[in-house]
């Protein structure tokens, strides 16, 4: 296949104002400019008006969130958490299938090809949580990078969750092994890798946390987890191990290349230089972190330090409907209102949601820019609309102003969505498995007994 006349942002590598890119199997095999050459029998795209990039990877996320959306609307994380977990409680594979669904379904339709999910809530009794939502990134035909999660510190044990969501140490290490022996696959063209995440560390205890280390290195996953997101977190390590957030999970062996954190919003100076030296990666999630008020992570300090940044979108209950696209944007405003006006560049912002992702995931040899031999994952972004033509730079266009429609996206050369629709499922159906998932969650919740946390309008 070749993709012609098109504007290429690679990421790495010189930008590219008319140009092709050629691709074989599920590689890409050339990105030159010019026109491209005349080859029988090769399917063409024309890319006239339209920016190449490499697909967008998202490095945080909580998929089953898509079915309890828009509760706790005022709510800091804490008091976010405690009115969601007796919700979360409640929710079974069909719950998760749906949501995955719909939720990654919107994640194509913003330019996503690669996502990980960090899915750490399994009711006992309530179906395969994980295969359900392997089987939703399968349909959807995104790269899937599922999170076995946990949570083994229930209130009872000094924790901030309810002891009805966690598990016990033991069943959390073999079901996490089981996921790894069961889903791994570490090739380079693979679809599906697995890591280990316990969730926090004022959910997860320190033996969960160091056993769950241990196990990654064993198995050569990778190792994620929430840190350092609010100030109350920061006070809870303070009071309970005398310890910082990050300084907490240096003493837990947590610190390393094979790592990436999840927010990193209150770092000191220190903090940021061991991130650095020890190539732990992070996740930025502006606009959760807005919704939230828990503050913004120092992005272009961690980058002017040489530590890895990638974009993640977060759980759809604390981000509802935002496009993985426009966290490039949010990134780019929040680091400027915070530092001023060359904080973060347009092609920073687009860095960190390709290269800086593939980085955090551990795939940055396959995915994160368009080079030759690199997997085909690419969207294709039309500038070239009656209003977003006055933009004159693409990039430019792409990250200032709102997303723009999507003439392509390619998963290792394989069309995901074209003209802005998904082409793997039917579009509206994908979405309506969402609504079902959340009137399913919903029910079951009730059925509970937990009406106060699902009021549409708490304080109303
Ligand atoms: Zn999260």
């Amino acid at each position: 296949m070749i993709i012609e006349n098109v504007h290429v942002a690679p990421v790495r590598g010189p930008e590219i104002e008319s140009g092709y890119l050629r691709i074989e199997g599920d590689r890409i095999a050339e990105v030159a400019a010019g026109p491209a050459p005349d080859l029988p029998g090769v399917p063409r795209i024309d890319g006239t008006g339209c920016l190449a990039t490499p697909g967008l990877v998202n490095t945080h996320h909580h998929l089953y969130q898509w079915a309890s959306q828009g509760l706790a609307q005022d709510a800091t994380l804490f008091e976010w958490l405690v009115a969601l977990y007796q919700v979360w409680a409640a929710m079974d594979a069909e719950v998760v299938e749906g949501a995955a669904t719909a939720g990654l379904s919107w994640l194509a339709l913003s330019g996503c090809t690669t996502s990980s999910d960090h899915h750490y809530i399994f009711p006992k009794g309530r179906g395969d949580l994980l295969a359900a939502e392997i089987e939703a990134a399968r349909a959807v035909g995104l790269r899937f990078h599922p999170a076995r999660g946990s949570m083994d510190l229930g209130e009872s044990k000094g924790g901030l969750p309810p002891d009805v969501v966690v598990e016990e140490l033991d069943d959390i290490l073999s079901a996490t092994a089981e996921a790894v022996d069961a889903y791994q696959d570490p090739s380079f063209s693979s679809m599906l890798r697995v890591a280990v995440a316990p969730c926090s560390p004022f959910s997860a205890s320190a033996e969960l946390m160091t056993e769950s280390a241990v196990l990654a290195r064993q198995k050569g996953v990778r190792l994620h987890t929430h840190l350092a997101e609010t100030l109350d977190e920061e006070e809870h390590c303070q009071e309970r191990f005398g310890l910082r957030p990050l300084d907490y999970m240096l003493k837990l062996g947590w610190l390393g290349p094979d790592v990436w954190f999840a927010h990193t919003v209150h770092l000191s100076d220190a903090d940021i230089g061991k991130l650095a030296a020890t190539g732990t990666g992070t996740a930025h999630c502006p606009s959760s972190n807005g919704r939230l008020g828990a503050g913004i992570a120092p992005v272009s300090e961690l980058l002017r330090r040489g530590a890895n940044v990638g974009i993640g979108v977060d759980g759809n209950a604390s981000s509802e409907l935002t496009p993985l696209a426009g966290e490039m944007r949010q990134a780019l405003l929040f680091q400027r209102a915070r530092y001023g006006p060359d904080a973060l560049t347009a092609r920073q912002a687009l860095e960190l949601a390709t290269l800086g992702g593939a980085r955090n995931l551990g795939r940055q040899d396959e995915l994160g820019s368009l080079e030759p031999g690199k997997l085909a994952d690419i969207a294709l972004w039309r500038v070239d609309g009656p209003f977003t033509a006055a933009v004159a730079d693409p990039v430019c266009a792409l990250v200032f102003g709102p997303v723009p429609p999507l003439a392509r996206v390619l998963v290792g050369g394989r069309t995901v969505v074209e003209e802005g629709e998904l082409r793997t499922l039917a579009q509206d159906e994908a979405g309506r498995a969402g609504v079902r998932a959340h009137r399913r969650l919903t029910k079951l919740a009730q059925e509970r007994g937990f009406t106060a946390a699902v009021q549409i309008h708490p304080g109303h």
